[in-house]
């Protein structure tokens, strides 16, 4: 998903200075990537030809990204502001002795070449002018919507074998354990019900899950609660967690501190219950319910309930 939208916004940039858009996949799922790019205005995808790549390992990908951007003169190179975009991204800068401007949300090339970027978890837009050699950027997640365009061009895939030693490989990613959770992810999620201390504690947190499986969505949360050990670090809504862009983020008992709201900002409507109309993200959210939170959502829990099961909703008409 993010890689779609820095790649609408890479089709914008090379439309703006009449340079071609390439792409380069790196690890095991990228070399199939073809068909979606070619309708993003892709003209050329780069598969990185080593099998020792296929794992995670920020220092070699960003040894092949660095080696590849040299290769094909690249004037902008563009990743994702990702957890993994970002490390990578950083030791891409480090190779090519050249800044890194994260977070970007805007990019205008020419001379200046200015960017708008989020500083200080997004509570911040920085105007940037970049002198380097090589732009080197990742955009902000959410900044903008991924657009594939109605036309597709052909795209010329390309493999290249970048001159990796075993040094790159210091940091690797190992065997991992993925939690089998059997439910949809918060990344992922249309539907995001996210708790704070305002929940009360980690039982209380039993009306949200119901509530999200009620809507087929996620349970999210805010760094207090994480921190009182109420739910996992995993669950965790903001800017040092996950950042989400759901159909509705319903925020149970969260005060709203700018933190969290960068976690939440890109949901398309929120909807805050609490207790205290004069919280932060009630005059952040589209609708607000104040009041207890249990209270609230026992009373909506038992609406959904009623109505799947065939009644009529009372809500009038
Ligand atoms: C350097 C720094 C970095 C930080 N980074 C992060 C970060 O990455 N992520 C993050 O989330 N936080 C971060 N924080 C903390 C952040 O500033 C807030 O303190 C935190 O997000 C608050 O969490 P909360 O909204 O759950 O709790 P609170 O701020 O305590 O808010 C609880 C809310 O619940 C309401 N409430 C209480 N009882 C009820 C009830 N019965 N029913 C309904 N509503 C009720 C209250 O009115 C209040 O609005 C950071 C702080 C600092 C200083």
């Amino acid at each position: 998903m993010l890689s779609l939208e820095v790649l609408t916004m890479a089709g914008r940039v090379a439309l703006d200075i009449g340079r071609p858009l390439e792409a380069v996949a790196i690890g095991s799922q990228g070399a199939g990537a073809a068909g979606i790019l070619s309708s993003y205005g892709v003209s050329t995808l780069h598969v990185a030809d080593d099998p020792r790549l296929a794992e995670y390992a920020p220092v070699a990908w960003a040894h092949a990204i660095a080696e590849l951007a040299d290769q094909v003169n690249a004037e902008i190179v563009i990743g994702t502001a990702s957890d993994r975009g970002g490390e990578v991204m950083a030791h891409v800068g480090a190779r090519m002795q050249v800044p890194l401007a994260a977070n970007c949300t805007e990019i205008a090339p020419g001379d200046p070449f200015i960017v708008i970027r989020q500083r200080w978890g997004g509570s911040l837009l920085e105007e940037a002018h970049i002198k380097a050699r090589v732009k080197l950027l990742t955009l902000a997640p959410h900044a903008l919507t991924a657009e594939a365009s109605p036309s597709r061009t052909d795209v010329t895939t390309r493999a290249f074998t970048p001159a990796l030693d075993d040094r790159d490989f210091r940091v690797r990613l190992v065997p991992q354990v993925e939690a089998d959770t059997g439910k949809i992810s918060l990344a992922q999620a249309r539907v995001v019900v996210g708790g704070g201390r305002g929940v009360g504690s980690a039982e209380g947190f039993a009306s949200l899950e119901e509530l999200a499986d009620l809507l087929g969505g996620a349970v999210g949360c805010s760094r207090a609660v994480t921190s009182l050990g109420w739910r996992p670090h995993s669950d965790q809504v903001d800017q040092t967690g996950t950042r989400i862009a759901p159909d509705l983020y319903i925020a149970c008992g969260i005060s709203g501190a700018i933190q969290h709201m960068v976690g939440c900002r890109a949901a398309k409507h929120i909807l805050a219950i609490n207790t205290d109309p004069a919280a932060p993200i009630v005059a952040q959210a589209d609708y607000a319910v104040i009041g207890d939170v249990q209270k609230v959502l026992t009373a909506v829990n038992a609406e959904i309930k009623r109505v799947k099961a065939g009644a009529p909703s009372r809500t009038p008409a």
